[in-house]
């Protein structure tokens, strides 16, 4: 990726400016294998800040980490039927143990030693809960044993076609869930409290609204009872999947026999709940708030919350904007913030400001001597705006700004998402606006699957989900939208990542 050229403005290009959004920002490069990607560290620090957040949300609802193999037995897949068939396309297969000299030059130096060919193939997870059942087998006897409440923070392997960075990747890495219960009451209680704590999650630390609410059969994980989903709308009105919550009922236990005595005595299949959110949100953060300029990283989430650019003509000056540049950073940091003083030499400060604001910086303060000389700092945003703010309360107004920019955030993309929003519109309307500007299209739906076929091959769109009733539209939808027959249900379309 060469760094010269600019941004493409979203209204040109949607694609091309996410990748240069990201190539601009540092957060991703494309590597040498195909389909898969080397995040960065400014997109890394994202990921682990990420990882913190969520996982004392885990461990404050009683989940503990473990670690399962990143290699799963062939034949673990095939034990759960629907399974093996949502995963069996996107596998990579380990056969060989062994590579060895063939005394050749060049490329064919080197190659699989037949001899090491294993007994049975091994799998490289595209998801862990056959390893995980095995397991649970071993470990779960008795209803004391439950509820068991694991999470693994890893990466996957799923063998994509068409790859984006973050969006879809060969590997990934997330964090996946997986719960064992007493009944099926304890796993729906489970699979929709970890729903409410992703929501919660990319609320208040992505600053990205999402929707909440079931999956139809043909979206639903591949073994799953139940799937329940958030979605957001990015900036181009499509939709991404932002996490999943399966209720799997008994289906894997009963694969992997996993059984447990009940308190009466008797012997009873586990019921459990597996989940996972990605690597693919921090695609989602770019797509819901950057801009032209580059990354607009939410406050909790950004690598470098403020970055402090001294401004200085002589050496004299230099000194003093920089020893209370040092001063200022120390006390913010003190305040718990992640700061950046900039000293090159160089760069002039207008290259500086154009590159923090690439990187997604949340608030930059500017200290020239004049400034000083009546003293104050001023406070640019990275949303906009820029105000002189008095240097003895340099570290409140910091605070203050960094807690509106991470709600004006909030409050812009859920506006974004309601103005693109339709309710109980027609064929006809639907039609119009998915082909045109797109969005969230709520209707009526029939809830039979050929319908929901007919739609996505004629429009593209596919149902997110059947919303939870605090999204549903005052007006219950009569009428399927698509084919007029009587509606079960309401339903959310979009065309989706
Ligand atoms: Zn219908």
């Amino acid at each position: 990726m060469a760094q010269a050229k600019q941004i493409t403005p979203r209204a040109q290009d949607f694609s091309e400016w996410y990748t240069d959004v990201i190539e601009h920002a540092q957060l991703a490069d494309y590597s040498p294998v195909r389909g898969a990607m080397v995040i960065r560290p400014n997109g890394y620090r994202i990921w682990e800040l990420m990882q913190r957040a969520l996982d004392d949300m885990l461990r404050a609802t009683g989940h503990r980490n473990a670690y399962f193999p990143l290699f799963i037995p062939m034949s673990f897949l095939a034990k759960e039927a629907e399974h093996v068939e949502g995963f069996a396309k996107e596998v990579a297969v380990v056969t060989h143990t062994r590579l060895r000299a063939t005394g050749k030059q060049g490329k064919d130096a080197i190659a699989v030693d037949p001899t090491s060919a294993l007994e049975e193939p091994l799998v490289v997870r595209p998801t862990s809960e056959t390893i995980i059942y095995a397991m649970y087998a071993k470990w779960i006897q008795s209803y004391r044993d439950l509820p068991l409440l694991l999470n693994q923070w890893v990466n996957i392997v799923r063998w994509e076609l068409r790859t984006r960075p973050f969006l879809r990747t060969t590997e990934f890495l997330w964090q996946e869930g997986h719960t064992a219960h007493v009944d099926e009451a304890d796993a729906e209680r489970e699979a929709r409290l970890i729903l409410g704590i992703y929501r919660r999650f990319n609320e208040e630390w992505l600053a990205m609204p999402v929707l909440t609410g079931l999956k139809t059969e043909s979206e639903r994980f591949a073994g799953a009872l139940r799937t329940y989903a958030i979605e957001a709308l990015m900036q181009d009105n499509k939709a991404i999947q932002a996490g999943t919550s399966h209720n799997l009922g008994q289906n894997f236990a009963k694969a992997f026999n996993v059984q447990y005595q009940t308190a009466a005595g008797g012997l009873e299949y586990v019921w459990s709940t597996s989940w996972g959110v990605s690597t693919r949100l921090i695609g989602g953060l770019i797509m819901t708030h950057s801009d032209d300029n580059g990354l607009v990283a939410p406050p909790k989430l950004a690598p470098v919350q403020v970055v402090i650019v001294p401004i200085w003509k002589t050496d004299e000056e230099k000194t003093q904007v920089s020893g209370v540049g040092s001063r200022v950073k120390t006390d913010l940091e003190q305040a718990g913030l992640r700061v950046e003083l900039d000293l090159r030499d160089t760069m002039k400060p207008g290259a500086k400001y154009f590159e923090w604001e690439a990187f997604g910086v949340p608030v930059r303060l500017e200290i020239g001597p004049r400034d000083l000389a009546s003293g104050q700092v001023v406070l640019a945003r990275r949303t906009g705006g820029k105000a002189p703010v008095p240097l003895q309360n340099v570290t409140s107004s910091v605070t203050t700004a960094l807690d509106e920019i991470q709600g004006a955030l909030f409050h812009a993309a859920r506006e974004r998402r309601e103005k693109n929003s339709i309710r109980g519109a027609t064929k006809a309307q639907f039609i119009e606006f998915i082909k045109g500007s797109g969005g969230f299209a709520y209707g009526g739906f029939c809830g039979s699957p050929s319908c929901e076929a007919e739609i996505k091959q004629q429009t593209n769109a596919t149902i997110r989900v059947l919303p939870d009733p605090e999204f549903r539209s005052k007006e219950v939808p009569r009428n399927c939208m698509w084919c007029g027959a009587p509606s079960i249900v309401e339903a959310v379309w979009a065309q989706a990542y």
